[in-house]
């Protein structure tokens, strides 16, 4: 007989993790599927500085590595061999596609978060791995004594340079507007930083290289039009994130930025169905709101399935 999941979770981050650890209590059955390793976008994050009960800060490696081991202590099971390919709505139930074999599950909570968008400028491509990266933990140590530069005004940007700063020689931080938009701590760090040398209003029009290898990018400045070739040897994109929505966009309502749009419980617009953490249209996108997110959803799924029961 085919196998009936009671929570299935889709996604392994910290929204997923918490989830998992929530419907896992709730002793339902609650299998989480991750295609990648759990720990999902916080694993790239070099340190974490405002999840609480770490006052020295914690590497997103450690704390995605330390959720897993909570989640699978609890008792979730985690199948994170393949992506699930497609999620389609059977009655009150869902199916899940994995592959190529379909499984059931009475209740879904997606928690695919989002990925690093891309710039879309010439040369980004035929640089991906070869100097551009949206991975400072991965790539950072790559640049020991080097110059990098990167790009985003955001929590991200910020973070990410300060991180770069402790490796690199010099770090360009590039952003389109005069403001960065990133929390006030980390905008002082950074302006404080004597290795981070701030482009305000300065626009990417092109990321250029010679052998193979990024030698520096094109700028253009908005405030007179100036064009500028600034040298680096790596550039760090950090210019927001998409939401990874696309296995229910038939099932529920996006949002205009395709992000799936929940209640204060992290309830869609399909009864059974739950997203949490940065796939979900939440303003604050934290680790610890992601967490929050994901112990909602998988709190009123395992509700939603006591009421199914009861009534049936
Ligand atoms: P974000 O907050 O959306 O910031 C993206 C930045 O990239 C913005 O400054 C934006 O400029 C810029 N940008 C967007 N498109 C661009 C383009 N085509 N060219 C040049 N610049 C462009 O994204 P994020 O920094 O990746 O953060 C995503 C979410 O995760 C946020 O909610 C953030 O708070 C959260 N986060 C939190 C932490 C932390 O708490 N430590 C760390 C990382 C991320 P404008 O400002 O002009 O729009």
């Amino acid at each position: 007989m085919a196998e009936t999941i009671d929570i299935a979770i889709v996604g392994g981050g910290p929204a997923g993790l918490t989830a998992a650890i929530y419907a896992a209590r709730a002793r339902v059955k609650t299998v989480v599927y991750e295609a990648a390793f759990p720990g999902g976008q916080i694993v790239s994050a070099s340190w974490v500085e405002n999840y609480p009960g770490f006052p020295n800060g914690v590497s997103g490696q450690d704390l995605g590595d330390l959720m897993h081991q909570q989640a699978e202590a609890q008792g979730a099971v985690f199948r994170n061999i393949s992506p699930v390919e497609a999620i389609r709505a059977n009655g009150q139930d869902f199916v899940l596609t994995v592959d190529g074999k379909d499984v059931d599950a009475r209740a879904v909570v997606l928690a695919t978060g989002a990925i690093p968008k891309k710039l879309g400028v010439p040369g980004e491509a035929d640089f991906t791995g070869r100097g551009v990266s949206w991975c400072a933990t991965c790539d950072g140590p790559l640049y020991h004594d080097k110059t990098v530069a990167v790009i985003g005004g955001g929590d991200a940007a910020t973070q990410e340079s300060l991180y770069l700063a402790k490796i690199a020689k010099e770090v360009h931080l590039i952003h389109r507007r005069e403001e960065l938009r990133a929390t006030e701590c980390l905008q002082e760090e950074c302006f404080f930083n004597p290795q981070i040398v701030m482009h305000l209003a300065y626009t990417i029009t092109e990321i250029v290289g010679e052998g193979g290898r990024v030698t520096g990018v094109r700028l253009i400045s908005k405030a007179d039009g100036s064009e500028t070739l600034l040298p680096v040897d790596g550039v760090f994109e950090f210019v927001g994130v998409d939401a990874q929505s696309g296995l229910v966009a038939d099932l529920c309502e996006l949002d205009e930025a395709g992000f799936v749009k929940v209640d204060r419980n992290g309830v869609t617009s399909r009864p059974g169905l739950y997203a949490a953490g940065d796939v979900a249209d939440y303003e604050l996108k934290q680790v610890v709101t992601a967490c929050a997110r994901g112990a909602f959803a998988a709190y009123h799924a395992a509700h939603y399935l006591e009421s199914r029961a009861r009534s049936s």
